[in-house]
């Protein structure tokens, strides 16, 4: 069977992408394109405020003695910055491996089965 690829228009930009993020909003189930995911401010938000929750409490275990003990050197201005961004990427990372939708048109098992209706979420096949 031919494989007939998709496209899904953009709620933010208007580009058509065969890749795209769904978002539950206000106007109902949107789809974005990778550019305009990643600078949705609610995806921002949550993974501003997980990086914010998580990073404090890891730079507590690993620097809170050199933080309190007052011995700051060169290598924490670079540490405790890098230590908000790994969750930071780890959450939009898996928000966005959350609710990506993949438009590729071969039907999935669940999908031959009738338990899905609409485009495959599986990941498209090289
Ligand atoms: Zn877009």
């Amino acid at each position: 069977m031919q494989a007939t690829e998709l496209s899904a228009q953009c709620a933010g930009c208007a580009r058509a992408s065969r890749r795209a993020y769904r978002f539950h909003e206000l106007e109902g189930v949107r789809l974005r394109c990778l550019g305009c995911a990643l600078t949705h401010r609610p995806l921002l938000r949550r993974s501003l405020s997980i990086a914010l929750v998580v990073g404090t409490v890891l730079v507590a275990i690993n620097q809170g003695d050199a933080l309190l003990g007052g011995h700051w050197n060169g290598a924490l201005a670079w540490k405790v910055p890098l230590t908000y961004v790994v969750p930071f990427v780890v959450a939009t990372w898996g928000a966005l491996l959350n609710c990506r939708v993949s438009l590729d048109a071969t039907p999935s098992k669940e999908d031959v089965n009738g338990d899905r209706a609409g485009p495959s979420r599986r990941r498209a096949r090289p």
